[in-house]
């Protein structure tokens, strides 16, 4: 069993330590490894891509050929997690400000994204989030986090904050708008974890 977390820019490290952290939890062995180049996405059972700066993630991925590998390990069935600006990547379309800037989009969700979508008051803060699969909220860290606006029928909603989408996922493809990798509760990891073992 092999997990790849996409190592081309952003909290890498920490996605690194939180998913050893949740095999460990669980007494099941598998070897992490970063990408930051072509080849490894397709060696891989289920890849996470962190957050970061989404169009700076969409020119390197686009730049190394990592988004066709991407794709095709979704189409696979492979266990995908996007975090933050892993979730705008993972959109199928943006609101008009994602539209204008042609940012790239992987196109894996039938989601639409809006970026840094809790205002400068808020660019940062956590909250106790009611998210459907989990039996108790969960204390969820946002910062400069995106929200789904709209999505598709096959979309199924897991979480959100008003009438802002912050969690759902779409057959092998899980997106989440903060941050679980700084947070010690392993419980959205382990139930990434589940769609592996
Ligand atoms: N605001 C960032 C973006 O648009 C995402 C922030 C994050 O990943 N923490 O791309």
């Amino acid at each position: 069993m092999r997990i790849g977390v996409i190592a081309i820019q952003g909290d890498v490290a920490e996605h690194v330590e939180s998913v050893e952290r949740a095999l460990a939890e669980r007494g099941e062995t598998a070897e992490v490894v970063t990408i930051k180049h072509k080849g490894i996405v397709p060696t891989c059972d289920g890849l996470v891509f962190p957050g970061g700066e989404s169009t700076t993630l969409g020119r390197l991925i686009l730049r190394e050929g990592i988004d066709e590998e991407i794709k095709q390990a979704k189409e696979k069935g492979i266990p995908i997690l996007g975090t933050c600006a892993g979730l705008i990547l993972l959109a199928k379309s943006g609101d008009s400000q994602v539209e204008k800037t042609h940012q790239y989009l992987l196109g894996l969700m039938d989601i639409k994204v809006n970026r840094n979508s809790f205002g400068r008051q808020f660019q940062s803060f956590e909250v106790d989030l009611d998210v459907s699969v989990l039996d108790s909220p969960y204390n969820a860290v946002f910062i400069r986090a995106p929200a789904i606006l709209e999505a598709g029928e096959d979309v199924n909603v897991l979480a959100s904050i008003d009438d802002k989408i912050v969690a759902a996922e779409q057959d092998n493809v899980l997106a989440l708008a903060f941050h679980p990798e700084l947070t010690e509760d392993m419980r959205i990891h382990q139930y990434f974890l589940d769609k592996l073992f």
